[in-house]
């Protein structure tokens, strides 16, 4: 079937969504791509089983059959350890999903092999094959949301370090003496610039009683307080609201920028939720760059937003799985 034999299945695990499609890896296209919730308080068990019917449903619409499809990869929020397939840790998922053997189930399941990875890695791999990074020789990923995920691509082909953990960017220090991270460690860029970070950050001006219009935008129900809020009440000229922006930005430029004095890479591809806030996030993370990096050639380092929006984990995934399967040139 040299028709099929390019369509992988790429499997994108959220905390609240599980999305899949038929991904041709030689283009990047995804033929049919289906989305249901995840519905993680059922257990690791119930969820695979989910994914593993989600495989046919794709199949069925992809007119492809199940056993034509030379691979699948899954993208996971979280830990794993790639030479046993299991998860070690999804923060966001009930229970953890500590030592989940994901890979020989979905493989008893599904008859067909199967390849796991971190979810901001596929992001990289995405991106770096068919995104903002395609062609550059190397490729440094970074997923802004709840956490701060990243990865490292050369030459189209993630690097990975000695266990799937390198390019864990949000977990490098920025202070040393900074906040406690939930990885353990104090001071991480995520406990500076992640979306719970400057939630938190809008809280905290509210709960003070500063001169900020946050608190007005969500009715003082501060539960209600967002990233969006605080770049709205920025956009409207709220001092308060620009200084906490301009503080992500920057702990998050100096992340960046050592990143670019480590690697000189070609491109820094920037996505996730918290890159919508834009020029209020990117500008200050510039003009950190420029402050810092004087040994690399930044006239040859972009740093850009990501092209592949949501779709990026998917893609990331099916990449994954045909080089991991030998069938990738
Ligand atoms: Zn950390």
């Amino acid at each position: 079937m040299p028709e099929t034999i390019n369509v992988y299945l790429g499997i994108d695990l959220g905390g609240t969504k599980i999305a899949a499609a038929a991904v041709d890896v030689r283009t990047g296209e995804r033929q049919v791509q289906l989305v249901v919730p995840t519905e993680a308080h059922e257990g690791p068990p119930a969820v695979i089983t989910r994914i593993a019917s989600l495989v046919d449903r794709v199949c069925d619409q992809a007119n492809l059959r199940r056993e034509h499809v030379p691979a699948i990869g899954v993208g996971v929020p979280g830990v794993i350890d790639p030479s046993s397939g299991t998860t070690l840790l999804l923060p966001n998922l009930p229970s953890g999903w500590r030592g989940v053997p994901l890979v020989a189930e979905m493989q008893r399941l599904t008859g067909r092999p199967t390849a796991i990875i971190n979810d901001a890695r596929a992001f990289t791999l995405a991106e770096a094959v068919f995104g903002a990074g395609r062609g550059m020789h190397s490729v440094v990923g970074m997923t802004l949301g709840t956490g701060i995920g990243g990865g490292i691509a050369i030459d189209g082909r993630l690097y990975l370090g000695l266990d799937g953990t390198a390019g864990e960017i949000g977990h490098m220090t920025i202070d040393p003496n900074g906040a406690p991270c939930g990885c353990g460690n104090r001071g991480c860029l995520e406990t500076f610039a992640s979306g719970p970070s400057i939630t938190a950050m809008g809280l905290r001006a509210v709960a003070q009683g500063m001169t900020t219009q946050i608190g007005e935008l969500v009715e003082y129900d501060l539960n209600k307080i967002t990233p969006e809020i605080i770049m709205r009440a920025a956009d409207n000229g709220d001092g308060v609201a620009r200084e906490i922006l301009q503080r992500a930005g920057s702990y998050l430029g100096v992340g960046v920028a050592n990143l670019i004095t480590i690697l000189s890479p070609d491109r820094v591809v920037i996505g996730g939720g918290v890159s919508r806030l834009g020029e209020w996030i990117l500008g200050p993370v510039h003009a950190e760059i420029l402050k810092r990096c004087h040994v690399t050639p930044l006239n040859r380092v972009q740093v850009v937003p990501a092209q592949l929006g949501g779709e990026a984990g998917v893609i990331g995934a099916a990449v994954w799985a045909a080089q991991t399967s030998g069938t990738w040139h």
